[in-house]
């Protein structure tokens, strides 16, 4: 009696379905209906029965796998869009408004060094001073 998984193999695979008897017999139109082992050749029947249910075709495991594989793809990937989301949100939170607009600033850097200019520039022309800005509140 065996049990666990099924070694996968190709040949006996094409065996089972190409089988001359099975060919002959499908010919004449002797297709026995599902079950019909039991009539045919009981001993098989009850052997392939058990042997079906103690073991797993390594098909479905592989199917499992993939399955799984997915489901972690999917759950890395969206955590990744969270963080992403969270650190945007962050970086939004950080950055101060415009004194003429109040749109949202974005760090730049002149001649005179670092500051936050209009993200609507040069529409609008609002700046702000980082050390003013690490003073807000
Ligand atoms: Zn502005």
């Amino acid at each position: 009696m065996k049990f666990g998984i099924r070694k996968p193999s190709l040949n006996k695979r094409i065996a089972a379905r190409t089988s001359w008897k099975r060919v002959v017999r499908h010919s004449m139109g002797f297709k026995a209906p599902r079950g019909f082992g039991w009539f045919t050749n009981p001993k098989r029947a009850a052997y392939n029965r058990i042997y079906n249910r103690t073991t797993v075709k390594a098909d479905r495991l592989i199917g499992l796998g993939i399955g799984l594989l997915i489901t972690l793809i999917v759950a890395i990937f969206s955590a990744i869009a969270g963080l992403v989301q969270k650190s945007t949100l962050t970086s939004q939170a950080n950055t101060p408004l415009c004194p003429r607009c109040s749109s949202q600033m974005v760090l730049r850097s002149g001649t005179r060094g670092h500051f936050y200019g209009c993200s609507r520039f040069p529409r609008c022309r609002g700046t702000r001073n980082i050390s003013a800005v690490q003073n807000l509140p």
